[in-house]
């Protein structure tokens, strides 16, 4: 690695540039000393700030606020559920309404703490009622594909310090999501396998970018990975959405999360950081089938310590200063 290395990403199909020297763009910092806002509108007690709840959890645990988590529409939104699609084409351009959703979930009546520090059975609750907004969102047959983000940490665009989700249902394929299937499309059809179950088979075989291995689901840094210490988890068995047996997987789900996060808080001093679920999407019609043999939902977890630049954002070139071998290695060494 002294001189550094170019690797090819399969499913993304980009090559990152592995450069030793560049390590100073990485930002050591913490999300937890950056400046905090004073007013945390997501304890109990202060739930008409936020609008009325969609849905909420609540659980023995929690008897004094009353919810464990709850779901309400995003005071901002980015997409309005209440818009009809009106596609209009103006020349070679083309628009359409806001349509869609965006949604804000609470993932715990405790303020400022890390979601890792979370129980598995509370961390369990909030991948639940996430799976539940997106059962009833996708059955708005003019959504093709809902979106499930954290951005934890001011340096990540987390505004408030409490653990939140946000979902978004779009009316389009978001073009990154369209740019993977596409791949572990042309990639089934060529082999008649799915490129993301063979790549946790190898993973598996090799070891050296393993972060951790529950008996379902593997935690890795991808061999391409883009950013210092991007991890990936994926279910060790094909699925396309992890609803698919909700019970088991929500709570092998969490465990592994928790684990995968908790080092990452121990190792790299609370770094802010994004969690990106990626599922199939849905009301694809005719598609649904082989998109569903091809495409192997999975979370990214970006630590959000490194500079991103016009290179990457414009040219998708990608320059990562930690081999991904180095980055699993050090969390597999942290103890939670
Ligand atoms: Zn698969």
């Amino acid at each position: 690695m002294k001189d550094g290395i170019l690797r090819r990403d399969p499913l993304n199909k980009i090559w990152v540039v592995f450069a030793p020297e560049k390590v100073k763009t990485v930002i050591v910092g913490s999300s937890e000393n950056e400046a905090k806002f004073d007013f945390d509108p997501f304890v109990p007690g202060c739930e008409t700030a936020t609008g009325p709840d969609i849905l909420r959890s609540s659980d023995p645990l929690y008897s004094q606020g009353g919810w464990s988590s709850r779901v309400f529409p995003a005071k901002n939104p980015v997409l309005k559920v209440e818009n009809d699609k009106n596609g209009r084409g103006h020349g070679l351009y083309d628009s359409m309404s806001r349509l869609g959703a965006h949604e804000v979930v609470v993932e715990t009546p405790k303020s400022g703490v890390s979601f890792d520090q979370l129980s598995v059975e509370e961390i369990a609750g909030a991948i639940k009622i996430i799976l539940d907004r997106i059962s009833d969102l996708r059955r708005d047959i003019r959504f093709r594909y809902i979106s499930v983000t954290k951005n934890k940490g001011l340096s990540a665009g987390g505004m408030i310090d409490h653990n939140y989700s946000e979902i978004k249902a779009y009316p389009f394929i978001p073009p990154f999501v369209r740019n993977k299937l596409d791949n572990c499309l042309e990639y089934y059809k060529a082999k008649e396998r799915c490129l993301l179950c063979d790549m946790i088979d190898q993973e598996i075989s090799d070891r050296t970018r393993i972060v951790c291995e529950h008996d379902s689901f593997v935690a890795i840094c991808p061999y391409a990975s883009r950013f210092p210490f991007e991890i990936m988890i994926l279910p060790k068995k094909h699925g396309r959405v992890l609803s698919e047996n909700p019970a088991q997987a929500t709570v092998g789900f969490a465990k592994i999360l928790k684990q995968t996060l908790a080092k990452l808080r121990i190792g790299l001093n609370s770094p802010a950081y994004s969690t990106v679920f990626h599922y199939l999407p849905v009301n694809s019609g005719s598609e649904a089938e082989a998109e569903s043999a091809a495409y192997h939902w999975h979370l990214e977890i970006i630590p959000r310590i490194s500079v991103v630049t016009a290179d990457s954002f414009e040219n998708g070139v990608f320059v990562n200063p930690t081999l991904p071998e180095d980055a699993a290695e050090f969390l597999r060494n942290i103890r939670e």
